[in-house]
């Protein structure tokens, strides 16, 4: 299935929570999460649906595979991974969305929400190592040097969204040298690295019961 494109807001209203996908918006009271908390898309979603065991499991995964902008089909890949390595699957399987470098560019405050992350690094604007990586999805290690390209750091969007970044928070893991537009992985990201409320036991349940 294709990536979603329509209005992203619809997206926090449908699972009632804020996913954090539209930049600065997500951080002011024009969220409309914020406005209205209760209401559900749509001309008749006044009240939140109840839905069934089945439908918490599935609400749980789409919301995942929301907040990281993933296909279905890119989402179940790392399941498979994340399911086939020893440890909790859970976990793991946050840690790894976490890795992405498109994650890594909007942890970092080059970007504002994902969605911008990952043109910034499809149009060619981020280094790993010194070298230009324009893969979305490249995984970081520890250690990585993720910098925003030279040519490319008067670009009033990357700047704009680094002054965001007080507010949203650097997460412990990473390091920023923000004067060189310079961030460096200090180890890979856990589980309890990700504040945003995730039940990620209701997507292993997902996945075993299709
Ligand atoms: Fe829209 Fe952001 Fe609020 Fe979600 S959190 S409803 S994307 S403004």
């Amino acid at each position: 299935m294709a990536r979603y494109t329509g209005p992203v807001c619809r997206l926090c209203r449908r699972e009632g929570m804020k996913l954090f996908l539209k930049g600065e918006k997500c951080y002011t009271p024009k969220c409309p999460v914020e406005r209205r908390p209760e209401q559900a898309p749509g001309e008749h979603g006044l009240l939140r649906p109840k839905f069934s065991e089945f439908g918490i499991r599935l609400r749980e995964k789409q919301k995942v595979k929301r907040i990281y902008g993933l296909t279905e089909k890119q989402f179940s890949r790392y399941f498979e991974r994340a399911s086939r390595v020893k440890g909790v699957t859970g976990k793991l399987l946050i840690s790894l969305l976490e890795r992405r470098l498109d994650n890594v560019v909007y942890r970092l405050g080059f970007a504002s929400s994902r969605k911008e992350a990952r043109q910034l690094v499809r149009a060619g604007h981020i280094l790993v190592n010194g070298k230009k990586v324009d893969i979305p999805s490249y995984e970081i290690e520890v250690g990585d040097v993720i910098e925003v390209a030279e040519k490319s750091r008067g670009m009033e969007r990357i700047n704009q969204s680094l002054e965001g970044l007080a507010r949203r928070g650097l997460p412990e893991w990473l390091e920023l040298d923000r004067e060189n537009y310079r961030g460096v992985v200090k180890r890979l990201p856990a589980r309890e690295d990700v504040t945003i409320p995730i039940e990620e036991q209701l997507i292993v349940e997902f996945y075993s019961r299709v």
